[in-house]
């Protein structure tokens, strides 16, 4: 079979073997609903709580304060949603920014269409959220403020912690509630993550960006907050989302989150060094290419480019069938291929942001996968050119 090199985490990630091993019981024999009264269910439910305990125990909240979801796109859908909902009486104002991934874009949308007042934050070059923009942004009526801790397509992240200190003294001045949601799906467990340390009252964390299963994510919802859920029914999650518990899959994100503890600080250091050689070697060897985002205060894993003359998409197809998995920052619509909004909110044209090309590392990334890409790269670009209608 025909190499195949994974360079594309920051989409998802490989189930570690330590994870699928401990989800494995879940599935066959202890197979309970944690409602249920029997042994079958109390054992269910004590394995929930158990991961429950973990995986607040690594983001430094307590148990109370986690409710497990189907995934991050369900828990900022959530944070939105249901802080808007829970506190219109008070203001209809909402801060996002605008690097946001799509489902706080669209969510934020949507509660526009109900009559919401969205705040769009600008972004510099590398992507770092205008902080005078925001302070001068709070007002009154401002219940929610969202943003993301990194980004998902060129990594840069942001300073929340001054973020929290910024909203905060809003807050005592105009002596009102206003909430601070963070999505840390990229961060968490990749480098550290913690609700205390980061000011925040609501995080968004997913298990299948850091070698847990698909299909499981959560919220941080800090105690006292007034939070309307989505999904009524049986009362599972302390009320906040009904629906049966998808046991295994919280079981495996407790897993994730034991080895994440143990092995993220030195996975971070080897990634850094192999995104340095990357980003190093990129520019080295390929004319016509530049970097996007900020080498310094960005994750580990994420490297994001732009390749003058050639479409992204083209980069990805050329590499996949050298056997190299990369991914592009543009989303391809059915009709039409449209720049991506992040790169786009970095100050980049719709004709740059087209040949962006978004490469992330991780645990299994080997440093001869890197020499691999650099080898064959320089080469893909040169020949895409030569059959670009648009010249260097
Ligand atoms: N937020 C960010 C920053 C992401 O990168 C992603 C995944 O691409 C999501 C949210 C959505 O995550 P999930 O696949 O768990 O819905």
């Amino acid at each position: 079979m025909k190499k195949r090199i994974y360079l594309d985490y920051a989409a998802t990630t490989p189930l570690d073997p330590r994870v699928k091993k401990a989800m494995e019981p879940y599935f066959s024999e202890k197979f309970g609903n944690t409602m249920s009264l029997h042994s079958f269910g109390q054992e269910a439910k004590e394995a929930l709580e158990n991961a429950r305990e973990i995986v607040a125990n690594f983001m430094g909240a307590k148990s109370s304060e986690v409710v497990f979801t189907s995934s991050a796109t369900e828990a900022n859908n959530f944070a939105l949603k249901g802080i808007a909902f829970a506190n219109k009486d008070r203001g209809n104002h909402i801060i996002i920014s605008s690097i946001e991934h799509s489902c706080i874009i669209e969510s934020a949308k949507w509660l526009e269409s109900q009559g919401f007042e969205i705040k769009r934050l600008k972004v510099n070059k590398q992507g770092f959220v205008n902080l005078k923009e925001l302070e001068k942004s709070i007002k009154k009526e401002t219940i929610l403020v969202s943003i993301m801790h990194a980004n998902n397509e060129i990594g840069t992240i942001e300073p929340i912690e001054k973020i929290s200190k910024i909203i905060k003294t809003k807050k005592s001045k105009l002596k009102t509630q206003i909430y601070f949601h963070t999505d840390a799906a990229q961060t968490f467990g990749k480098i550290p993550v913690n609700v205390k340390k980061l000011g925040v009252d609501l995080m968004t964390v997913s298990a299948h960006k850091m070698y847990g299963p698909k299909g499981v994510g959560a919220l941080y919802i800090k105690e006292g907050t007034k939070i309307t859920p989505l999904l009524h029914g049986g009362g599972h999650e302390m009320g906040f989302r009904s629906s049966t518990v998808n046991v295994a899959g919280i079981v495996g994100f407790a897993k994730a989150c034991q080895i994440a503890k143990n092995e993220m600080e030195k996975d971070a250091k080897r990634l850094r060094k192999l995104k340095e050689k990357l980003v190093k070697g990129i520019l080295n060897k390929v004319k016509g290419s530049h970097f996007v985002g900020d080498l310094n205060n960005s994750l580990p894993n994420i490297a994001n480019f732009w390749f003058e003359g050639i479409e992204g998409e083209s980069i990805v197809i050329e590499l996949d069938l050298l056997g190299i998995a990369v991914s592009t920052g543009s989303a391809c619509s059915s009709e039409k291929l449209q720049a991506s909004h992040v790169l786009l909110a970095c100050g980049l044209k719709p004709w740059q942001a087209h040949g962006s090309l978004r490469v992330s590392l991780g645990k299994w990334t080997k440093e001869k996968d890197i020499d691999y890409l650099l080898k064959v790269l320089p080469q893909v670009v040169e020949k895409l050119r030569r059959i670009s209608p648009f010249k260097l």
